[in-house]
């Protein structure tokens, strides 16, 4: 096979004394689509710190394009953070923090160049933002703020993008459209490598999942890999899989008690009949009110 575009090779790596990861053996080969998987605390921050150039390990080596990073980061790779860790008050317009992608590419002019501009323009219509380009990043939806990060990181045109919970924090739909257009983006020949807790987004979404703890456990495509044995070494709890309609999901066995158990007098809620619905399930448009008699005889 060729050269992995990344290798973690017997990398371990502590911010202390204790080892947050150790003894990772790990190949992401070029074109490929790949999630981190694992509980929170596993490492998956931690490796792709390190894949970033960010962290250098304790022991082992780190390769991307077959070079051993030492500590340095690699301009091929673009990084998209977790949004949860974004100081929000800082006062940039999504403009200004996706032309930050260009960065690099600017050297020692200040300003960005018309084709800059735009390039930023271009990405921030494809990603379906350009409403907002000149809108604080703050005011944006939580999907809003993930695609602006995604501008930024693509604007720099890497070959490989890491991303950090991609898919936290915003709702199911937003999601869903997340992870297609990385497919997409998978597709034109970007190598992805995203941490995600999302289990069965992972299941139905990426060929390729590494599950960690601490170790890598296993590495393989999710319908070899996430089996109740190797999901209960990584998570530690009793998972439970099952097909459906031919798609995987993944899910914590119940406890032995239920809430009933806990609670055994709930506080009862109160049964208010339900807004009538068209048959297509929306609401019904309000009619236009009539005025009051009164007032029509004025
Ligand atoms: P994950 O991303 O899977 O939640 P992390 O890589 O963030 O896991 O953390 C792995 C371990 O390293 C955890 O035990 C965590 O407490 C520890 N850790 C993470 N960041 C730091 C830090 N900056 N300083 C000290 N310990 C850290």
């Amino acid at each position: 096979m060729a050269q992995p575009i990344i290798e973690l090779r017997n990398v371990t790596f502590g911010y202390g004394s204790v080892p947050a990861v150790e003894d990772i053996n790990l190949h992401l080969h070029r074109g490929q689509f790949a999630g981190l998987v694992g509980p929170s605390g596993a490492g998956k921050t931690t490796l792709l710190r390190l894949i970033l150039g960010l962290l250098r390990p304790t022991r082992g080596t780190v390769f991307v394009e077959g070079m051993d990073l030492r500590g340095k980061p690699c301009p091929c790779v673009a990084y998209v953070p977790q949004v949860e860790t974004i100081d929000w008050n800082f006062p940039v317009t999504v403009n200004q923090v996706v032309l930050m992608g260009r960065i690099r590419r600017m050297g020692r002019r200040p300003w960005a160049s018309r084709q800059d501009r735009l390039a930023a323009q271009a990405m921030l219509e494809r990603l379906g933002i350009a409403e907002f380009a000149n809108r604080h990043i703050r005011d944006l939806s939580g999907g809003q703020q993930q695609r602006v990060f995604l501008a930024r990181a693509l604007l720099a045109e890497p070959d490989i993008l890491v991303l950090d919970e991609p898919t936290a924090g915003v709702d199911l739909n937003a999601q869903e459209n997340i992870l297609l257009l990385l497919a997409d983006l998978n597709r034109e020949g970007v190598t992805i490598l995203m941490t995600t807790h999302d289990l069965n987004a992972a299941a139905a979404h990426l060929p390729w999942v590494f599950c960690v703890n601490h170790f890598l456990i296993a590495c393989g495509p999710p319908d070899k890999v996430f089996t109740p044995e190797i999901l209960n070494v990584t998570y530690k709890g009793h998972m439970v899989v099952f097909r459906h309609d031919g798609q995987l999901f993944v899910g914590q066995q119940p406890h032995s008690h239920t809430y009933q158990d806990v609670v055994p007098n709930p506080v009862p809620g109160e049964s208010i009949a339900p807004p009538r619905m068209d048959g297509d399930g929306r609401h019904p448009r309000p009619k236009a009110r009539e005025a009051p008699a009164e007032a029509r005889r004025v």
